[in-house]
Parts: structure tokens; sequence; C-alpha cells
């Protein structure tokens, strides 16, 4: 009772304050007009007119060029009257501040228990007996684990590899790659085609002998033909110091007695083969660059093509293609929204357009994924990139989460370790800005983009839409303008590193 008298007495400040107010409506609280809060500190956010004086429970608060402002405010346990004024607005409620949670209802109970009940029937596996083939992009998982991305993600598979499944769940296949490895696969990803005999044997059914290889020059890159006696999943990852491309592939007995290296390889410096189980093959394949420029894994009839890319000739920003991806669009898609209502995927695509500008001005070519405000699966982004031969992939995204008056600086993101330090160059050049702080760089990001091995890609998030402060820096042409010329800069120092690595250059 005692609530909803206070209730009743402040509904009635608010009118006395909107009967006073001329411009009624340009002062709003987005965020923290709430009744029953159990955490102590309490944010409060809203917009008012750009730059204004607010005022909250007495305290000036700073609004941003945006018009947002927030604050945190401590409560006290009970009832909590919050004014917030701006120029002749003024907007008053309650937020009850309980130290205890209100018990849940029976009903609530049930519903909770039933939720959960649901979500563990779906991560829940149970035997199954089916032969799946892989589709185009289908990639296999280390676990059954989840996270916003998605599970921890091996790599993406060839087309057409048969696998047996021996369980599954509401999402996922767990396939059998060897007698003693397993690994999990979408169900999306894949089409059953069969069922598995029954009591099947692993080794007599799905085991083949590997076969001779070769390694040639294909003219801007180099292939190493692997001879398999069967389409058969494989691991495959790149490695620097030395540099090499490790391929393990699964339910091959190793039978290689043949790894002929033709003449005029400039990637391959030589391929060798062991058997690092009963049924598991290791090609390793040695390469002579210090740099990567990304590689292919593909079936073509029972051999398994490495395609590794050539170390461009004359490594300068101006003969190479830079793939500029602005992450989001279309309706479907705005990314994240600031709290002033600026859109992620506008300020991405600006600062593509921007980058674009930049680097066509120092001689690059410059392919974009999308080029307007459209929808685009990153499916359809990593084929233009391949299709439009991106030397180089940078993905432009803003961040978002956490507190929106703490959380906040820029970040880079790589998947593969030979790519890191085109990460670190970007990140450095970002952090030679004035008021950027340094959110981080993440290596093995579980992001489609830069998973797949045939382009270096680094993803830039440039700050976080969500902090008030960085989305006010966004919001801001030259500023925009401004940290893409830093990613630049730091995309000509990679390209200089790399010359100097291949000994293009002297240091
Ligand atoms: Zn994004």
């Amino acid at each position: 009772m005692r609530r909803i008298f206070s209730y009743m007495a402040v509904a009635a400040m608010s009118a006395i304050a909107f009967g006073a107010n001329a411009q009624e409506g340009t002062l709003v609280v987005k965020r923290g007009q709430v009744d029953t809060v159990y955490k102590a500190k309490h944010q409060v956010l809203g917009l008012a007119a750009p730059q204004a004086e607010v005022v909250v429970n007495g305290k000036a608060v700073k609004a941003y060029k945006t018009g947002s402002w927030g604050v945190e405010l401590e409560l006290t346990a009970g009832d909590n009257p919050i004014e917030v004024k701006s120029g002749n607005e003024s907007k008053s409620f309650n937020v009850y501040y309980s130290k205890t949670r209100k018990p849940l209802t029976e009903e609530q109970k049930a519903a909770a228990k039933a939720k959960q009940a649901a979500e563990e029937e779906k991560a829940k596996f149970y035997p199954t007996s089916v032969k799946v083939k892989s589709k185009k992009y289908s990639y296999l998982n280390y676990g059954a684990g989840t996270d916003r991305l998605g599970g921890a993600k091996i790599n993406y598979l060839s087309e057409g590899i048969e696998m047996y499944a021996d369980a599954e769940n509401a999402n996922l296949y767990r396939v059998r790659l060897s007698q003693n490895r397993y690994a999990y696969i979408p169900k999306s990803q894949v089409d059953v085609v069969g069922k598995a005999n029954e009591g099947y044997d692993f080794m007599q059914e799905n085991v083949v002998l590997s076969g001779s290889s070769t390694a040639y020059n294909m003219g801007s890159y180099d292939r190493v033909s692997l001879g398999i006696g069967g389409k058969k999943p494989y691991i495959v990852k790149e490695y620097t110091d030395p540099h090499k491309i490790v391929v393990d592939v699964y339910g091959v007995q190793c039978n290689s007695n043949w790894l002929t290296h033709k003449s005029g390889l400039k990637s391959v410096d030589n391929i060798d083969v062991e058997s690092i189980d009963s049924d598991v093959t290791r090609f390793t394949i040695y390469l002579k660059t210090k740099s990567s420029w990304g590689f292919s894994a593909n079936y073509s009839g029972n051999s398994l093509n490495i395609d590794i890319k050539h170390v461009p000739e004359k490594l300068y920003l101006k003969n190479l293609t830079i793939g500029i991806d602005a992450g989001h669009g279309g309706p479907q898609s705005n990314g994240a929204v600031g709290l002033s209502g600026l859109k992620e995927k506008d300020m991405n695509l600006d600062m593509a357009y921007k980058l674009k500008a930049i680097l066509e001005k120092q001689g690059a070519k410059v392919v974009l994924t999308r080029e307007e405000d459209e929808g685009m699966s990153i499916r359809e982004r990593q084929d233009k990139m391949i299709e439009k031969k991106a030397d180089i992939v940078i993905s432009i995204h803003c961040n978002a989460g956490g507190s929106p008056l703490s959380t906040l600086g820029t970040s880079t993101y790589y998947r593969y370790n030979v790519y890191k330090p085109l990460a670190e160059d970007i990140l450095g050049y970002l952090l030679t800005m004035e008021d950027v702080k340094n959110f981080g760089m993440v290596g093995n990001f579980n992001f489609s983009l830069s998973a797949i091995t045939e382009f270096p890609c680094v993803l830039v998030e440039t700050l976080f839409i969500s902090s008030l402060w960085e989305e006010e820096q966004l919001a801001d042409p030259a500023f925009r303008q401004a940290m893409m010329e830093n990613v630049a800069k730091g995309l000509n120092d990679y390209i200089k590193e790399c010359r100097i690595l291949e000994g293009q250059a002297k240091k």
C-alpha cells in the first residue's frame, strides 16, 4: 500500500512539472525508469537538447552533443524519488530499491523450470547412426559449447565430405573423424545421405590409404595436391616460425611414398608426411615465405588441394586489392544502436567509404562487401571477397555492451596468429588518437568473415556506440575520418613489414 501511495504522489508531481513546460518532449528518460530494482547502483539515461544542462536529483550531469546523458545513482532501500530537469522541462518518477528479491510465484517457478528443462533437452546428446555430407561453408566445431558467435570452430570443410555421426542433439551432430577423435558439426550445414551400417567397424569401413602428392606452381599460387583415397575430413592450421601449414587428414592411413616437388615453387619449400595415429595422416607443408596471403583447401575428386597464394611481387599498397567490409546493413540488421539512435550500420558504411577514399588516393584498388544500406550474409561477403581477389580484408564495426557510462575503447580482432601483426599495427595507430582508450586485441576470434583462410582479415571494432562518450565521437564525421586514416596507416605499416620480411626492401 505504501508504494502505491508514493506512485500516486509522483504522478501528481509529474503533472505539475509538465504543466509548466514550454518545450515538452525534448527531455526523455530512456532507461532507468522502472518500478523495482534489486541493486543499489542504478543508471538513469536519456536524451535532452544537445549539450543541454541536465540535472538529476540536484546534480549536474553532462549531456553530450548527441543529446545523450546518463548518471549512476546510489539508491537507498525503499522509495527513491528521481527528478530529472533540463531547461524548463522535468521528469519525475520513483524507483523502489529492494535488497531482497521478491519471491517467485509458483507459476513463475514452474515456467522457469520448464524453460531450463527445455534448454537441457535441446543440448542433450542421444545416440544416432547416420552418414552426413558437408555442404559449402560447413565447419567443424571442437565441442558442443556455444557463445554469442557460436561454438569454437576448428575450420571450414570442403564440400562433399562424408562422415558418420553417432550422436546428435537439437542443433549438432557428433561426427567421428577417426577412431579416437570426434568433432561437432551444425545440422544445418550437412545433408543426411544415409544410415551407418549395422555394427559398422570404423577401421574397416571408413579408413582409406593416402597416395602420392605433388606441389606445383599454378601462376599466382602454389598448389599442393594431396592424394587421399577418398574425401576425408581434415584439420588444417597455419603456423609461424617456422612458417608452415599442417594438414591432418582423418580416417587415412599413411601410404604416401611419392612427394613430388616440381620446380618453380614460390610458396612451398617442402612437404613432409607422417602418421600421427593409426588412421590419421599429417602432411606438413613448410613454406619459403614469412608473410601469409591466404590459402584454400578443397577436394577435387580424391585429391585435397591446398592452394597457397604467392606473396605479391611488389609489396606496395598500390599493387594490392583491399577489401573493406562494412558490418551489418539493411532493415534487418542495424547492428548496435546508440542511445541517441545512432545506428552502427550507418557508421560502418560511412567509415568504409572514408577508408576506401583514403586507400584509393594512395593507389590501392578497393572492393567493398556491401556498397549501400543493404542486408548481406556473411557467406555473400566471403564469396564476394574471394571473387574480387581481395589481398587483405578489413571489417569495420562499432562495439557495444557493458555500461554506457564506463565501457569503452577501440579494439582489433583476428582469428589466425599469422594475422596478429596486422591487428597490432592498426590498433597501435588507433591508440595514438587523443581520447581513444584501449579495449584490447583479441585472437582466435570467432567471427565468420575472418574464419576462412582465403585472405588475411582483421576486424576493427572502432569504438563503443553504446558508450555515451564514444557515441558522441562516432557521430562526428571528422573523428570517423581520423579513425580511418589511422587504420590506413596501420595497414601501410603492415605491408611495409611484410615487404621487409620477404626481402623486397631494406629495414
Ligand atoms: Zn557489429
